[in-house]
């Protein structure tokens, strides 16, 4: 990433906190994916259950290993044995004491925007495990709150049907959403998140770099 683009989204990331901070989310200002990684690991408590939701950018900064490799209690579906141990396991991950994940969009008021196909990851940003922690890089800010979901919807779910190897959907056929309904549809849940409702539950942990989709 070009030093443009960190100078731009220092300032930019000092102005949203702002908003964040105004809709009880907390907000942790990192330089990199490791630095995020870092500084989660010294917020969850190590003795405290874990779950986690898909993430592109979660998977990239390595912190599910880094806690594994210390011996924290997981829950994590990737594990199960077929798809009803999976729903299971997605249940279990509501009752967790943290739960890791993106923010597939932020506005520049600071909404936290959200397509998800089960919906659990929206199910547990919404309500819960006690902690949300979620990482986002700063090229997921897109302008406002109508901008926001038009970017998600257009941009970021093609490019996960897309990495999901759908087959069918007019985002794959076409590489335009079609606002479709086939059962492989991955839009089944859009989710605004206007504020948390209680302070301190959900932390952004701005990452000042391009990450994700
Ligand atoms: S609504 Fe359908 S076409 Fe649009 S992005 Fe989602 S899966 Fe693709």
């Amino acid at each position: 990433m070009t030093t443009i683009h960190q100078t731009f989204y220092q300032a930019a990331a000092k102005t949203l906190s702002k908003k964040l901070l105004n809709r009880n989310f907390q907000v942790v200002i990192c330089e990199n994916l490791t630095e995020a990684k870092e500084k989660a690991l010294a917020l969850i408590d190590p003795k405290k259950v874990v779950a986690f939701g898909g993430s592109e950018t979660l998977k990239d900064s390595q912190l599910i290993e880094a806690l594994y490799e210390r011996q924290q209690p997981m829950i994590n579906r990737e594990l199960a044995k077929d798809l009803a141990e999976r729903h299971q396991l997605m249940k279990q991950a509501l009752t967790a004491d943290y739960f890791l994940t993106s923010i597939n969009g932020i506005s520049e008021d600071g909404e936290l925007v959200n397509v998800d196909n089960v919906g659990n990851r929206v199910a547990a940003i919404t309500y819960g495990p006690d902690k949300v922690l979620a990482f986002v890089g700063m090229n997921k800010v897109y302008g406002n709150l109508e901008t926001t979901i038009q970017m998600v919807r257009k941009k970021t779910a093609p490019l996960n049907a897309t990495r999901l190897n759908l087959q069918k959907t007019p985002c794959i056929k076409k590489g335009v959403c079609g606002d479709c309904f086939l059962e492989e549809c991955i839009c089944n849940t859009i989710a605004v998140t206007r504020r948390s409702w209680q302070a301190e539950r959900l932390t952004i942990f701005l990452i000042l770099d391009n990450h994700g989709y």
